[in-house]
């Protein structure tokens, strides 16, 4: 469940150092920024607002905040 948090978006993206994307929605071509803060267990991240195209046309960047987390993230990211 994604909680989206009442904050400046960039406060936010410079405290958890999340990079702000922009561009545009690969289905309706709408230009898209993901300034919307939301909090995922101990991930912290940046989504674009649902614009209509659904949570699969929505983008997301987020990073792991907790221990166990970031060695799992470690692995994924090796793996890509
Ligand atoms: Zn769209």
């Amino acid at each position: 469940m994604i909680v989206p948090l009442e904050m400046d978006y960039l406060t936010w993206a410079s405290k958890y150092n999340l990079r702000v994307k922009t561009g545009k929605c690969v289905k309706c071509e709408r230009e898209l920024i993901t300034n919307i803060p939301f909090a995922l267990k101990s991930y912290r991240g940046l989504k674009s607002e649902d614009h209509g195209c659904g949570e699969k046309y929505t983008w997301k960047t987020f990073k792991p905040t907790g221990v166990k987390e970031k060695e799992q993230w470690a692995i994924i990211a090796s793996s890509m």
